[in-house]
């Protein structure tokens, strides 16, 4: 497997594989990887002849007091895991090498990203899609792999690559939990062994709101209102928002009438997490 940090080098790697007629699939990560991660470069490895990922903490999608110095790196592990899985090569950039000085573009997916996650974090999505974007120029896939545990993100970067005609193909992968139904994630280090515990009640909550749903209730307000008393009994939970939205555009809905994703964002303790589930009347 090789080790890659510069655009020169990566574009040079990625020529002498089309040279031979051979596709790319990419997988964009922060690292830190864990099973969800090598289930995306697993499916991947399916879907395409060479599976390059990156692993690069990108600055531009934090907010000024969030997580960013403190994020969970370990790349000599990411390293091995990543070898396990069958990767090629591994992009892993220094930030001055994305962000050199004088750095000016941005790409902004509007309003999109200013719903579910962007009302907190009003400047991460323009930071995910501009480093995708920059990603997708300079390894130049056929295909790239985003998990459904970031929805909106996936529904972003989709818009972006039909907006600015892409060629790349984007293809998404499901959520992929622990045993207990915590949706998998490098944030979830942040938990201290109770906080842990407590925060099984996202994918609870989440699966309360689909049994409702199979038992036939279609109506929002009372779907979120369950979901909220569920998380607020957990002592230390503080919701973000619990949201039901259109799955494509992601607009509030009253009614479930067409496939539908609730979704939420949950502060317990350091961490705060995200987890959704999709629910389709059709
Ligand atoms: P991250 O390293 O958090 O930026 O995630 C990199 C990619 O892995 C994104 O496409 C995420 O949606 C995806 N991902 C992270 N956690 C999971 C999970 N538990 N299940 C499926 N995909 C995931």
């Amino acid at each position: 497997m090789k080790v890659i940090d510069d655009i020169a080098g990566i574009r040079s790697y990625v020529s002498a594989i089309k040279a031979r007629g051979e596709t790319i699939g990419l997988v964009p990560t922060m690292g830190y990887l864990h099973d969800g991660h090598l289930n995306l470069m697993r499916m991947a490895r399916k879907l395409s002849d060479h599976v390059v990922i990156s692993i690069f903490v990108n600055p531009t999608q934090f907010g000024p007091n969030e997580d960013l110095d403190r994020y969970p790196r370990d790349f000599e592990r990411d390293m091995m895991l990543a070898s396990s899985v069958g990767v090629e090569c591994i992009f892993h950039p220094r930030p001055e090498e994305i962000y050199p000085d004088g750095y000016a573009t941005y790409i902004s997916v509007e309003g999109l990203s200013n719903v579910l996650c962007g009302v907190s974090r009003p400047t991460h999505f323009r930071g995910v899609a501009t480093v995708v974007a920059k990603l997708f120029n300079i390894v130049e896939p056929d295909i790239a792999v985003f998990g459904e545990k970031d929805y909106q993100q996936l529904v972003i970067i989709k818009r972006m690559v039909d907006d600015l005609n892409m060629k790349v193909k984007v293809v998404s992968h499901p959520i992929v939990r622990e045993k207990d139904g915590l949706a998998m994630s490098s944030r979830n280090r942040y938990l201290s062994a109770q906080e842990r515990k407590r925060a099984t009640v996202l994918n609870r909550a989440l699966k309360r709101a689909e049994q409702m749903f199979r038992q036939g209730e279609r109506d929002v307000y009372r779907i979120k209102n369950i979901l909220t008393d569920m998380i607020m009994q957990e002592h230390g939970c503080n919701i973000d928002y619990i949201e039901v939205v259109d799955a494509n555009s992601l607009s509030r809905l009253q009614t479930i009438e067409r496939r539908a994703v609730v979704a939420l964002a949950v502060k317990i303790g350091k961490a705060r997490l995200i987890d959704n589930i999709i629910l389709d009347p059709t």
